[in-house]
């Protein structure tokens, strides 16, 4: 088990204590920090695995709160976020993130954007086996399965499947998801994404009929999501 310690810097708290239970049920450990003036302080006393971090908060507000803690620490910081505006911000070298989530959202999928950024920021040797629901990837041999069938996937198509993979329910840009399936194929036009994921989406339904794993976030881009529970905190 993991028993990482992950820090929930959120002042409403019935979200909170929401994601308390959640990350406690998942093997983490995890403590609250209401005001956003008393997360520093807080970080640097128990230094944890990672930093849940609200962006509205009493007393300094989220940014702030990631810059100091950039000051003297890398330590990976999701960003819990009602402002789509703000993400490129959050993230950028200005406010230095390692991820987001909009709310509302699901405390399943916040864990899976957790042990994402977990895995990304303390890398484990190459070649790992990637899975969610039904379906899962082994990235040494290149085989992609649903239910245990496997799929007879394109390098492309296993590439976008093994990005979209690796990080559940985060959006990723028609760019992004370009740029990360070039050295494959490089006639960089965004419409070569979209008939990727057609065919992806094509061939993973023949095992699964009627659900749809890869989703189109309108004006966004794409993401991979498995689960239909309901969505807490609307801020
Ligand atoms: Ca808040």
């Amino acid at each position: 088990m993991t028993n990482k310690h992950i820090l929930i810097v959120e002042d409403e708290q019935k979200i909170a204590a929401i994601l308390k239970e959640y990350l406690e049920k998942s093997g983490y450990r995890a403590t609250i920090t209401g005001r956003g003036d008393q997360a520093v302080a807080q970080v640097r006393k128990s230094s944890p695995d990672l930093i849940l971090l609200d962006l509205m908060l009493p007393g300094m507000d989220g940014m702030a709160v990631c810059r100091e803690v950039r000051k003297f620490s890398d330590i990976p910081i999701i960003m819990i976020t009602a402002k789509v505006e703000e993400i490129d911000r959050l993230l950028g070298l200005e406010i230095g993130a390692d991820d987001y989530v909009c709310k509302p959202f699901s405390p399943r999928e916040l864990v899976a954007r957790i042990k994402a950024v977990l895995r990304r920021t303390n890398p484990e040797p190459a070649g790992k086996n990637l899975a969610i629901g039904p379906i899962a990837i082994d990235e040494v041999s290149h085989q992609a399965k649903v239910n245990g069938q496997e799929l007879d996937l394109t390098p492309n198509e296993f590439r976008l499947l093994q990005v979209l993979i690796s990080q559940p329910g985060r959006v990723f840009s028609r760019d992004e998801l370009l740029s990360r399936v070039q050295g494959y194929d490089c006639d960089g036009y965004d419409r070569t994404i979209d008939s990727h994921i057609k065919n992806l989406r094509k061939k993973i339904a023949a095992f699964m009929p009627g659900q749809e794993i890869i989703t189109t976030v309108y004006g966004l881009g794409y993401k991979l999501m498995y689960n239909s529970e309901k969505l807490c905190g609307v801020d």
